[in-house]
């Protein structure tokens, strides 16, 4: 049975890679979907018909807005509740990285990227809980976080204080608000083949170099976030809240100690 039936869900971010396969398997789930994007139409038109193809009784609408901006996201979320009448369920996927060393990184990259991953993360879930705090829903919070919310990453220090940050971020909003039925939750991916890695995903030595690092031997699908996710909006998960789950292939298992090296 579909997990989501008659649920109407946000999705950041979700006219590409995970964001628009989270859209897609929501739709499979019964969900209604709002499709937010900051760059292509097109491409959000493109994600829109692939859940229609999916489930076609479903209800899907495109917009656009950055998240790193206040009054674009108290627009999108407006704009959701209005078409699709509620929302129960966010998914605040959308995330940029930029590489730097950290002495040489310019503030206004440090910022930029802090602005979209952990400041735009939380003003969407601040939308969604004042949304569900006025009407009494038991709604669902959900980020899409990293390994890298516990695994350091040089050259990429914003990205990775985002992440860090997005683990406490899980965790505060989870216990503040877990006596109203509201659950916030998160999902780690590990190395995942969409276009924030088209630096190693369509080259074949560098791509061999990443998988070699991965305990199970290849990078990630995002298909296999999406089912995460939907597994978390569901209530298959509902004594679930405060939790990241990390859908990385055992990258978070240490994986330089697969052969023992030390005593
Ligand atoms: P992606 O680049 O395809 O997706 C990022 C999406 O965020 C894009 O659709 C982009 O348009 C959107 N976005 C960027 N800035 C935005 C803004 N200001 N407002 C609204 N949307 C904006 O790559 P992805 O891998 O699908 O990334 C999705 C999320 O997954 C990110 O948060 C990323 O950090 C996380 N993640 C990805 C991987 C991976 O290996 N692909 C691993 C761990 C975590």
């Amino acid at each position: 049975m579909a997990k989501l039936s008659g649920k109407n869900v946000l999705v950041t971010g979700a006219s590409t890679g995970i964001g628009a396969a989270t859209a897609v398997r929501f739709a499979q789930e019964g969900a209604n979907v709002a499709i937010n994007y900051n760059r292509s139409q097109g491409e959000a038109e493109k994600v829109k018909a692939q859940a229609l193809q999916a489930a076609p009784k479903g209800r899907y609408l495109t917009i656009k807005a950055d998240v790193s901006k206040e009054d674009e996201v108290k627009q999108m979320f407006a704009a959701a509740i209005s078409e699709l009448g509620s929302l129960d369920v966010l998914v605040n996927n959308s995330g940029i990285q930029a590489a730097s060393p950290s002495d040489e990184l310019e503030m206004a990259d440090f910022d930029r990227i802090l602005n979209v991953n952990l400041r735009g993360a939380f003003m969407c879930a601040r939308e969604a809980l004042r949304h569900f705090l006025a009407r009494g829903t038991k709604g669902v919070i959900l980020f899409n976080s990293s390994v890298h919310e516990i695994i350091p990453k040089p050259l990429y220090v914003s990205y990775s204080i985002s992440k860090g940050g997005m683990e406490n971020l899980t965790k505060t909003l989870a216990l503040e608000y877990a006596s109203r039925g509201i659950r916030v939750n998160a999902v780690g991916p590990g190395a995942i083949i969409t276009p924030i890695n088209n630096a190693w995903i369509n080259d074949p030595k560098k791509r061999g170099e990443v998988e070699s690092h991965i305990p199970m031997g290849r990078a990630g699908e995002s298909e296999e976030i999406a089912s995460v996710f939907a597994f978390l909006a569901s209530d298959d998960a509902s004594y679930i809240t405060g939790q990241t789950i990390f859908a990385c292939g055992g990258l978070t298992l240490y994986p330089e100690f697969r052969t023992s090296w030390s005593s």
